[in-house]
This record gives C-alpha cells, sequence and structure tokens, in this order.
C-alpha cells in the first residue's frame, strides 16, 4: 500500500500538511531524517506512516510518560498496534510485553529515554530487527535547547548496540540553528533536513494592556462558553488566585502546579484532557506532556521568560488546526517578576547564560511593545522572513474599540488635586476605591469628597487608569523615597475645557457558534460516552474538528461519513455506526 492510502485508511486524513509528504519519502528511501515542524504541525504522522510500510519495528523516544499513553492509545484506536515502555508498567506487564514484541506484534514501540540503559531492555530489544528510530522533542538532547536532558545523550550508545543501524529520524518545534546543528552532531547524523514554515495560521494572537487580567479573563470566559483552555500564570500564588475567582463565579475549572501532591496534579490534568473540566489554570510545569487537540484557547495572564516559551505554550492550542486564540495580558509588572526569575535562578552558571537570559527576557518584551503584526515578530524571531500584515493578530485586525472613560478620569484627576498632590499611586488608589487602609483613616482621607468614588472597580483596575494617564501624559510620578502623582497641565486643561477621553480596549469577539449548534452538543455526548467506555480520552475518538465536520455536513452513509477529515476506516468501523444512527435521526436516511 502507498503512503498517501495509509493516510486516508488510517488516519481518515485526504492530504498532507506541509512537510510531511517530502518528510515520509526521505524516510522510505532509507536516509535519516530531521524535521523541524511547529507544535501541531504533525510531527507523528511522518514517522508513524514509514512504520507501516518499514518491515521491522518503529522505537519512537519521547521524554514523557503521560504524552506516550495518549499517542499509543490514539494508534491502537485508529489498528496501528503500539505499545509503551516505562516505569509505570508492573513486571507482569512487562514481561508479557516483551514476550509479545518478539513475536511481532507490534509496529511501533514507545520508550521513555532512561529505558535505553536498562540491560533487560537491550538484551530484549537486540533480537528483533529495529528499522526506525524517531527521536521526538529532539531539541531535549542539546543544552543549547531549552529543555535539556540528561537521558538524551545515552540515545547514542543505545544505537551503537543494535546489530544493523537503523534509521534515525529526529523531530522537533525548536527552530534556532544552534539546536539543530547540536543534535546533528550529537546523534551523528546525516540527515535530510526538513524545515517548515513556523506559522500556525490558526492561531489569532493578541496582546491586552491597560484592563484588569481578571477582568479580561471573566468577560472572555463569558463569551467562549463550554469551550476548552488553558490560562497560564507565573505563580502558584496567582494560579490559586484565578483558580478561586473563577471557581466562584460558577465556572468548571482545575489547577496545576508544582505545590500540589502529585495525585491531585494528577486528577486535574486527567480532568481536563477527559474534557470534564473544560478549563485549567496552570504555571508552566504544566502541558509538556499534554497533547490536547481541542484546546480553543491559551492566556497568559502574565509574560512569559521568553518567545520560545511562549511560542511553545500557546502554541498548544488548536493543534486540530481549528481557529484557536493566544492571548497574553501584558503587566508591566510582570517584568520585574521575570528578572526576579533570572536573579533566582538555581541552573544560571555564568554571566554569559545571564546576559542571554536578559536579552531573551527583552525581546519578549518588546513583542508587546511592538505596534506592527505579532505574528511576523514571532516569525522574525524564529529566523523567518517577515510578513507585513496577517489579518489574524490584535495589531493587524484593529480589534479596539473605543471607551468614553471620561467620568473615571475625572474622579481620578479631581482626587489628587483636591488632596493637594502629595500622596503616593497607593493613596492615591485608597482614596478612590473607599479602603479601609489604617493610614488613611488616621489621616482623615476618608473625609475626602473624592473618597470611595470608584468603588465599583477593583484597585488593580484603578491602578491600570492610573497607569493609562501617566503613560499619556495626564500624571506624572515624582523621582525620590516617596514618589508621589502629581497633575501635568494636560490634565488641568482637561477638567477645564471640559474635554472627553477615550481609551482604546480590546473588544471580546463572540464566539462563532457551529452553524448547527444542537447537533454538535448531540455529537460530543456520543463522543464523551464512548470515551468512558473505552477509557480514553475524547479527543482520540475524533477530534473536534471531525465532529464540527459531522454536525455540518451530516453524513448519511459509510461512503459520505469516510469522506469527513479524520475518519479512518477503523474508526468507521468502531464507531460510525452509533454516529450515523443519530445523524439519521435529524434528516430520514435516503434509500442506498
Ligand atoms: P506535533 O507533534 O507536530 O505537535 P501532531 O503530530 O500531534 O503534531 O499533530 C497535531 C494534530 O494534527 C493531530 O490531531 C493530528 O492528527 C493532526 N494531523 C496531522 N497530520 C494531519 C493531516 N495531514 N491532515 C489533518 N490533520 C492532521
Amino acid at each position: 500500500m502507498q503512503y498517501i492510502d495509509l493516510l486516508k485508511k488510517y488516519f481518515g486524513y485526504d492530504s498532507f500538511r506541509e512537510g510531511q509528504e517530502e518528510i515520509i519519502k526521505s524516510i522510505l528511501s532509507q536516509v535519516d531524517t530531521l524535521a523541524i515542524m511547529p507544535t501541531g504541525g504533525g510531527k507523528s504522522i511522518c514517522y508513524q506512516i514509514p512504520s507501516l510500510i518499514l518491515d521491522g519495528i518503529t522505537i519512537v523516544i519521547s521524554p514523557l510518560i503521560s504524552l506516550m499513553k495518549d499517542q499509543v492509545d490514539g494508534l491502537n484506536q485508529i489498528g496501528i498496534p503500539s505499545i509503551f515502555i516505562n516505569s509505570s508498567l508492573t513486571r507482569k506487564e512487562l514481561e508479557k510485553y516483551y514476550h509479545e514484541i518478539l513475536n511481532n506484534k507490534y509496529k511501533i514501540i514507545y520508550l521513555a529515554p532512561e529505558r535505553l540503559e536498562n540491560v533487560e531492555f537491550l538484551e530484549k530489544i537486540s533480537q528483533i530487527k529495529v528499522s526506525q528510530v524517531a527521536i521526538d522533542e529532539a531539541h531535549c538532547i542539546s543544552q543549547w535547547g531549552h529543555d535539556f536532558r540528561n537521558s538524551y545523550l545515552k540515545i547514542l550508545d543505545f544505537l551503537n548496540l543494535l546489530q544493523e543501524r537503523p534509521i534515525i529520524t529526529a523531530f522537533t518545534a525548536t527552530a534556532t540553528l544552534k539546536v539543530k546543528d547540536d543534535i546533528i552532531k550529537q546523534l551523528k547524523m546525516k540527515p535530510n533536513i526538513f524545515i517548515t514554515g513556523f506559522d500556525r495560521k490558526n492561531l489569532k494572537y493578541s496582546i491586552i494592556k491597560g484592563i484588569s487580567s481578571l477582568e479580561f479573563i471573566k468577560n472572555y470566559l463569558k463569551e467562549h462558553k463550554d469551550e476548552s483552555g488553558i490560562i497560564y500564570a507565573s505563580t502558584r500564588k496567582e494560579v490559586e488566585k484565578i483558580h478561586t475567582e473563577l471557581e466562584k463565579k460558577g465556572y468548571n475549572i482545575g489547577k496545576y502546579h508544582a505545590g500540589l501532591k502529585d495525585r491531585e496534579r494528577e486528577q486535574y490534568q486527567n480532568d481536563f484532557l477527559n474534557d470534564n473540566t473544560p478549563l485549567i489554570v496552570a504555571t508552566n510545569a504544566f502541558g509538556m506532556g499534554i497533547d490536547k487537540s481541542n484546546v480553543r484557547f491559551v492566556i497568559h495572564n502574565n509574560l512569559t521568560k521568553d518567545l520560545e516559551s511562549y511560542y511553545q505554550e500557546a502554541g498548544r492550542a488548536g493543534r486540530d488546526g481549528l481557529n484557536s486564540d493566544c492571548i497574553l495580558i501584558f503587566n508591566p509588572k510582570d517584568i520585574s517578576t521575570q528578572r526576579f526569575f533570572i536573579e533566582n535562578s538555581p541552573f544560571h552558571s555564568s554571566e554569559e547564560i545571564l546576559r542571554r537570559k536578559y536579552e531573551k527576557l527583552n525581546l519578549m518584551v518588546n513583542y508587546c511593545h511592538t505596534s506592527n503584526c505579532i505574528r511576523s515578530y514571532v516569525l522574525e524571531y524564529f529566523g523567518e522572513i517577515p510578513i507585513e500584515n496577517c489579518n489574524n493578530c490584535s495589531n493587524c485586525l484593529d480589534q479596539n474599540e473605543e471607551i468614553d472613560i471620561t467620568i473615571i478620569v475625572q474622579k481620578i484627576v479631581s482626587c489628587i488635586g483636591k488632596t493637594g498632590m502629595r500622596y503616593g499611586i497607593n493613596m492615591i488608589v485608597g482614596i478612590l476605591s473607599g479602603s479601609k487602609n489604617k493610614n488613611l483613616l488616621n489621616w482623615n482621607l476618608d473625609r475626602q469628597s473624592t473618597y470611595g468614588v470608584l468603588s465599583e472597580y477593583s484597585q488593580k483596575e484603578i491602578r491600570s487608569y492610573i497607569d493609562l494617564l501617566i503613560g499619556n501624559g495626564y500624571l506624572e510620578i515624582t523621582n525620590g523615597e516617596y514618589p508621589i502623582v502629581q497633575l501635568k497641565s494636560t490634565a488641568i486643561s482637561f477638567i477645564k475645557n471640559k474635554e472627553n477621553f477615550y481609551m482604546k480596549s480590546i473588544k471580546i469577539e463572540k464566539k462563532v457558534l457551529s452553524e448547527n449548534i444542537e447537533v454538535l452538543i448531540e455529537l460530543k455526548k456520543i463522543r464523551k460516552n464512548i470515551a468512558t467506555r473505552e477509557k480514553v480520552p475524547p479527543f482520540l475518538i475524533f477530534s473536534d474538528k471531525t465532529l464540527d465536520e459531522l454536525s455540518t455536513k451530516l453524513p448519511q452513509n459509510k461512503i459520505e461519513m469516510l469522506e469527513i477529515s479524520g475518519v479512518g476506516e477503523i474508526k468507521y468501523k468502531k464507531y460510525g455506526a452509533e454516529f450515523l444512527e443519530f445523524i439519521s435521526t435529524i434528516i430520514p436516511l435516503e434509500e442506498e
């Protein structure tokens, strides 16, 4: 069978994505292959399809156990016999699997790199023909990468132990030249190299400024009900705060950070993967092992340390190819948090590394400030040719709407003026919000006429309005040990001339509902039932994209159902009837 037929038969897809076909051809011509493709670009198919054609077994080395299980479940779902071997298996399971491997039951074996040093495993594997060793997340072998793993250095010894040298294939989404060269050097490869574009067109990048992040998140979630999303925050404390706030609002939301017990973390992660809790708020500890395809949005509540991390974390959105949001909420305060992390990083060894980290942070901050296309900024950062207007980022799409905040500005200016321009920002915020702060009460500031006039806003919001007025040259902060807020002449003429003040604010787009939303909801229920029965996450049964297509095309028979993207033969056999049966209740089946 030709590789193109295998794509439809097993995976249910009609055409290859950029790079896939060339990479598969290269592997099938027995040449080592290094592929650099963006997250969600479809790397797995590049080694999985050849594994069906090559006559021995394919070993996939992957760093994370949780990812392995999903991959293997997914492959077995579509009829490609696969197994993973890692420390989570019992002795009995291990013996059974070794026996089956020796009897050629499997096409693909997933391994954690640590297993490569296991004598028993090496003894077993030396008895069979290994035709391909695919190295996933290959940047882990390089100290220049952002996720170096010592155990990856053992791969070369392992390759040398095999009777015949297999084809070596390496996959990563990390693009830098240094990392690429290092992978080739460390693995002693002579590869064909494929670098596909980094641009993921279905991701819309946005930067939000000048609004309380919690307020933004709440508004966003209101418009994106029932969607699955990740909210990243930079500290455990912040994760807890957002989690509590959103839970209070009635959202079904999980959390994930290093301070939770292993068991708790695992439970939250599984609930997220299984769509029991569609939302999760997490530190960057979350995600490496997450391969959930139907994540519709990734919101960063805080700045990340560099664009590599941002691109990787935000890239967990939209792996199924459907339009998804990547939103970063910028708050200047986060720059100092990141600086603190750099200064206190346990790993930094030299001045040179520190300097590089600061440089990367600066480029990350510039990403938030640029008024040009931010997609282009990312592409350029990764060494690609910039574009002028992508039409799918917050700078290119003028999403801003003007909000009249004249009254708020009048109240702030008046408060500062009436209290004699003698206080710092915190005290002004305290007065406007009606705080019961001890100093404030001692100084009788609660008797001011502007006390509590902005009490309907949070202190953080009031602070961001003041920041905006500083940025716009209405207010200034004096230098010195006790900086105070002062009015500038623009603020005085603003009051005198009864001017208006408009703030640009991000418009939250209403969720675009599927054309056939009721049907889609029912299809999701069927998927969830099957997933529970089969003990795998729902997206491994069918992706959101497949359900979307089912809900609009409403296939009436096997032929029509097989035309839907993501429906392969095995999956049709297993689940086709259940879905067709339901769809037939919407439109009566025509006589065949
Ligand atoms: P990566 O490992 O590069 O991040 P994956 O291999 O996990 O990406 O693929 C991401 C998603 O894209 C998966 O849901 C996969 O089934 C899907 N996919 C891969 N190739 C194709 C294709 N040719 N057509 C449609 N969907 C595809």
